[in-house]
């Protein structure tokens, strides 16, 4: 194992040990489906995809865990609105979501908990706080006692103290009464009209920051090997989730990543309010999957990454040039024998770009150096060392998802009609020539073949036509 990820709890880039040799464990907070996905959340999928891939290109066993939050104030409110039920609101967005993944070319994780899933798992991990004495009971809600985990604010490298200066915590349409500002909801009373689930402390639903900590255990065990979410969840929800959990008695996550947010163009921060989001939708509607996908894809995890006409644009024309010649190179080579050995040095690079806190610039900067010295063994007609760099770079392509034979194949297969054409002429050609010269099995054994692979031939007063059978 070879992987040095930066770790917010530390501030530092140390090596991923994984507890258990061989495999690793990752929880992910997944999105609250209040409503469809957007350029944001696609880049925390693509970014997060990179390492699920890397860790299992690098030889691990992966247990990816990404929760979905399917009931909360928003969605409840929202659906309200909607004159929807609540469950029907968030079915239809999490689906969405899916969509929206797999369009991207996003690995399904191994498993996908959600709230409405979860009870047991969460009811239980409350009763045991409150019987610690972490956590009490008020008027139907139920608080963690911030102040009895003396840990608070590491994580976030913020001190209590300061926090409660700030009164950041201070939530608002809570039944009960909280003992210190800075004490957050693990359950919530519920209110008339409100989705409710029995409990010790009477009819309510689970806080928001309490689901993750009971479903990452229930899935990854007391401790784990990763947590992953975006910069803005350290500050209240990581936080609170590792004082809900190391109040309980677990060891919770080793090892923290957090990725960078989306910025509309210029770096100016995208939000609803400023009316400059982006829907997944939207972007995906202007622009192929795979480029959306290299386009928030590119910048390192850790940085923002910047959404605009202009870096869709750029990163058409670079996805291009790959394509390109993964396309041309491809054909000039066809099914030659590859020796890898010639193209070993550049993937070393790119391993070790990856390697080195999942540096993809770097990566892709080796991709990109492969594609320009591909180009001139295309034009030089060296085929061997051609072979080689073509099968280095579709393997790194593969890594990133962004490989266009494997995982992009031409849509609808619009693309691959004409080259149907020119093969289907060739057989066409072979089998004339085996009719004038009275070589019947031979034509039948033409016709036959195309057959068999789902090609009818027709005669026709334009000559022979293929359709598929
Ligand atoms: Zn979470």
């Amino acid at each position: 194992m070879t992987l040095r990820l930066y770790d917010t709890a530390t501030r530092s880039v140390r090596p991923l040990e994984p507890l258990r040799p061989g495999h690793v464990g990752v929880y992910v907070c997944g999105p609250t489906v209040q409503a469809g996905p957007h350029v944001g959340h696609l880049r925390s999928a693509v970014a997060l995809d990179v390492l699920h891939r890397w860790l299992r290109e690098s030889g691990l066993e992966v247990t990816f865990v990404r929760n979905v939050t399917d009931v909360d104030d928003k969605i409840i409110h929202d659906a309200a609105h909607a004159d929807e039920p609540w469950w029907a609101l968030a079915t239809r967005n999490t689906r969405a979501f899916e969509r929206a993944y797999d369009t991207v070319q996003c690995l399904p994780p191994t498993a996908e908990p959600r709230v409405t899933g979860q009870l047991g798992e969460i009811v239980t991990l409350v009763e045991e706080l409150v019987r610690r004495g972490s956590a009490y009971e008020s008027g139907g809600d139920v608080y963690l006692s911030v102040r009895s985990v003396p840990s608070y604010g590491a994580l976030s490298g913020q001190s209590p103290d300061a926090l409660r200066a700030s009164d950041k915590t201070v939530a608002h349409g809570l039944s009960g009464s909280k003992r210190d500002p800075l004490d957050f909801a693990l359950w919530k009373a519920a209110k008339p009209g409100e989705p409710r689930w029995p409990s010790p402390w009477g009819p309510g639903r689970p806080g928001w920051h309490i689901e993750c900590s009971a479903m990452a255990v229930a899935h990854l065990g007391e401790e784990f090997d990763l947590h992953a979410g975006g910069l803005d969840l350290v500050f209240p929800h990581h936080e609170n989730e590792v004082a809900q959990s190391t109040a309980a008695g677990h060891r919770f996550a080793r090892h923290w990543l957090h990725h960078g947010l989306v910025t509309a163009a210029g770096g100016e921060k995208m939000s609803k309010s400023l009316g400059n989001d982006v829907s997944a939708q939207a972007a995906l509607a202007g622009h192929p999957p795979q480029v959306v996908r290299y386009a928030l894809g590119a910048a390192h995890y850790r940085s923002s990454s910047e959404w605009s006409e202009q870096v869709a644009a750029e990163a058409g024309a670079a996805y291009g040039r790959i394509e390109n010649f993964v396309r041309r190179a491809g054909a000039a080579v066809g099914d030659a024998p590859v020796d890898t050995g010639l193209s070993k040095a550049s993937w070393d690079e790119f391993a070790a770009a990856l390697d080195d806190d999942l540096g993809v610039p770097q990566a892709l900067a080796v991709v990109h150096a492969g594609v320009r010295a591909g180009n001139a063994l295309l034009s030089a007609g060296e085929l061997p060392a051609l072979a080689a760099t073509l099968a280095a770079v579709r393997r790194m392509l593969r890594v990133l998802a962004l490989d266009p034979v494997d995982q992009w194949p031409a849509a609808g297969g619009g693309e691959l009609t004409g080259v149907v054409d020119a093969l289907v002429a060739l057989a066409v050609e072979a089998r004339a020539e085996a009719r004038a010269r009275k070589d019947w099995a031979r034509a039948d054994a033409l016709r036959d073949r195309l057959s068999a692979s789902g090609i009818a031939l027709e005669d026709t007063v334009d000559g022979v036509q293929w359709r598929l059978s």
